[in-house]
């Protein structure tokens, strides 16, 4: 199992109180599968995914990513884990606008200190795996919403993750748009057999993913195979 989530429980700071984000969540994820977690906005989510990309340490529980028991960790066993281990696909794309769609990929191992001539030859395949390949060359601004959502998604992809988090990345495009990035997200996780978590509360095309589970007020119901 990539992914083992157990009684995970995360509260925030609320007046005088604690708000629970999510309550004594457990979820398995699988290398090689794809899993969607629906649910209304404000319901836990994104908290989910923060807690699986270790970014926020839960209240209570244990978060388990590719064998490795995150609970005892320090900060930087907890970067090198998300440098090493961990994609991840925020809502918003953050490309740089000065970069080229291949330098937005190669970005990611000038900051992890790998060799430049081989990530540029990883990013022009990734970008090839997205569907991008003759974009390369472009900045943000001449891409459409669609094709920067894929820089994206081949971005998180620079370091061969075991998890991919991907954070409702089909809610900035239309219909067809949207099942397009969902089939992609499908392919990619089978060829690359990452664990992927993909967060939406758009219920369209999930007849894609491998399971359906439903987040409501910081519980996940018990999940629906498809
Ligand atoms: P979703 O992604 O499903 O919209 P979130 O995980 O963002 O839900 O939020 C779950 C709950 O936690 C909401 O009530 C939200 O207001 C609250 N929340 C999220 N992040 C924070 C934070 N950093 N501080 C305080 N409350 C937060
Ligand atoms: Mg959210």
């Amino acid at each position: 199992m990539t992914l083992t989530l157990t009684g995970v429980t995360l509260t925030y700071p609320d007046g005088d109180g604690r708000l629970t984000a999510l309550d004594r969540v457990a979820l398995d994820v699988p290398a090689g599968t794809l899993t969607a977690v629906v649910g209304p906005s404000g319901s836990g989510k994104s908290s989910l995914l923060a807690v699986a990309a270790t970014l926020v340490a839960p209240d209570a529980g244990a978060v388990v990513v590719a064998g490795t028991d995150t609970t005892g960790l320090g900060r930087a066993e907890k970067a090198a884990l998300r440098r090493e281990r961990i994609g991840i696909v925020f809502q918003q794309p953050n490309l740089l606008p000065s970069l080229t769609a291949v330098e937005q990929l190669q970005v990611m191992t000038h900051l992890s200190g790998g060799r430049a001539g081989v990530a540029r030859a990883r990013a022009l395949d990734l970008l090839d795996a997205v569907g991008l390949a003759g974009q390369a060359g472009r900045r943000p601004h001449q891409l459409s919403g669609g094709q920067r959502q894929r820089i994206n998604i081949a971005r998180a992809l620079m370091n061969d993750p075991a998890l991919l988090l991907v954070d409702e990345p089909t809610s900035a495009l239309d219909h067809e748009r949207g099942a397009a990035v969902l089939d992609l997200l499908v392919s990619l996780t089978r060829q690359r057999s990452t664990a992927t978590v993909l967060v939406t509360h758009d219920r369209a095309h999930l007849d894609r993913v491998d399971r359906t589970v439903t987040m409501l007020d910081g519980r996940l119901t018990a999940p629906v195979l498809t």
